[in-house]
């Protein structure tokens, strides 16, 4: 694969910042006209004018009628259609990579972040990462293949991988569920496959994948929450990744919420959130909740091999099994707790649940939102809009998609550091 068009042009190189400020407009706006994006960017309506015939020759905004936008009520009002532009999504793709804990999903996605297509890989926890991120480059190989995409509109490679993540080296510096320590995700993939790429935390990834196309654009600041076997929060204010000093800002899975009597956490604390309201937790009260009482719906689910892992739980909870449902909200009570600790310290506008926590739905929600509400400050808990995502599985790879798109087509974020 060779790097695309866009990424290697003249004109991307000398005018890169005011295109990108105009792409960026393109993301709040489906269709805007020239004097507006002027005015959103604070550019010339003379370097707008050059700059969007640039973007039409090459095939990443087309010039449309108002009247396409808004049913007609602008011909009739001016007498003539208004000009207006719109990006085109299928202008140019990335990849989006989503590392999880024993499985990889890979997609094609096109400007808007919408999946042209996908594939998933399941590989052991213990295999050497080397290996696994040479599957991933192949997997990467096969679905741009498959996409049926011309590969020189390809920009480049979004990695969101589990653990910490230093983004500016592209190091995985420590999964520990994986047993990763410093693997140089980006310089092993960009050899293997000749494409810039940009890596960072997977749940960061899923955040930002939310503030730039999902439903946190527009929001100030947000957090989303992803439980599975392990529980991590990405943090995006004013549209940026908030990444702490050291790139471990969100490790909320290893907030203490229950010092005195908490179990034994994988990092080596007791009371961790992780211990109380992962899945592998969950398995594990609803085994203790099943060889207690053998004839419920929970011990029949659990015991069937066609309700893989969490889904025993939850549709035996749906099914009206009481134990279970109770399990649920005694575990959830201290994501609830977290949320509200959360609330207290950043303030949010928005908090997305994903993952398991999104998968549970009802089950989960009311619980965690009536905790965080209770406990959190002087009120803080109110004002905060607490929702599942709304991008399901597919919020992984949106948000590794989403790392690329900020970084390769929109804005990166060298370029806001040589400017601030
Ligand atoms: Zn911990």
């Amino acid at each position: 694969m060779s790097k695309s068009s866009f990424t290697g042009s003249n004109i991307f190189r000398v005018k890169k910042h005011n295109l990108r400020a105009i792409l960026l407009t393109f993301l709040h706006h489906y269709a805007i006209s020239r004097s507006q994006l002027a005015e959103e960017t604070g550019l010339s309506n003379t370097t707008i004018t050059n700059l969007t015939a640039e973007l039409i020759a090459q095939g990443m905004i087309v010039e449309v009628d108002s009247m396409d936008t808004n049913g007609g009520q602008a011909r009739r009002r001016v007498g003539r259609p208004r000009r207006m532009l719109q990006l085109v999504p299928d202008a140019r793709f990335v990849v989006g990579v989503h590392i999880g804990i024993g499985m990889f999903r890979v997609a094609v996605a096109n400007l808007h972040a919408e999946i042209v297509h996908n594939k998933m890989c399941h590989f052991p926890v213990d295999q050497p990462a080397k290996e696994v991120l040479d599957t991933i480059a192949q997997l990467v190989r096969e679905t741009v293949d498959e996409s049926q995409i011309d590969q020189q509109l390809v920009l480049g490679i979004g990695v969101g991988a589990s653990g910490l993540v230093d983004h500016k080296t592209g190091v995985n510096v420590r999964a520990a569920s994986l047993g990763w320590h410093d693997i140089p995700i980006r310089e092993h993939l960009e050899m293997q496959l000749q494409l810039p790429i940009f890596v960072d935390n997977n749940v960061r990834a899923m955040a930002l994948g939310e503030a730039y196309f999902g439903m946190g654009r527009g929001v100030e600041v947000l957090a989303f929450i992803y439980g599975r076997i392990g529980v991590g929060a990405g943090i995006v204010v004013n549209g940026q990744a908030f990444r702490g000093a050291g790139a471990g800002a969100g490790e909320i899975g290893h907030t203490i919420v229950l010092p005195m009597n908490g179990d034994c956490c994988r990092c080596g604390q007791n009371g961790c959130l992780e211990t109380l309201v992962s899945e592998p937790v969950l398995l594990r009260e609803a085994q203790l909740i099943a060889d207690e009482l053998p004839e419920s719906i929970l011990a029949a689910n659990l015991a069937n091999n066609d309700l893989k892992s969490i889904d025993a739980i939850f549709n035996a909870a749906e099914a009206g099994d009481q134990a279970a449902l109770e399990m649920i909200e005694n575990q959830m009570h201290y994501l609830g707790i977290a949320l509200a600790n959360l609330v207290n310290v950043l303030n949010p506008e928005l908090i997305i649940l994903g993952g398991m926590f999104a998968q549970g739905g009802e089950l989960i929600l009311p619980k965690v939102e009536a905790t965080m509400r209770k406990l959190a400050f002087a009120g803080l808990g109110e004002n905060v809009d607490l929702q599942p995502t709304a991008f399901g599985w597919r919020a992984g790879v949106i948000g590794a998609a989403s790392l690329a798109l900020k970084e390769f087509f929109y804005e990166t974020e060298r370029e806001q550091a040589i400017l601030a």
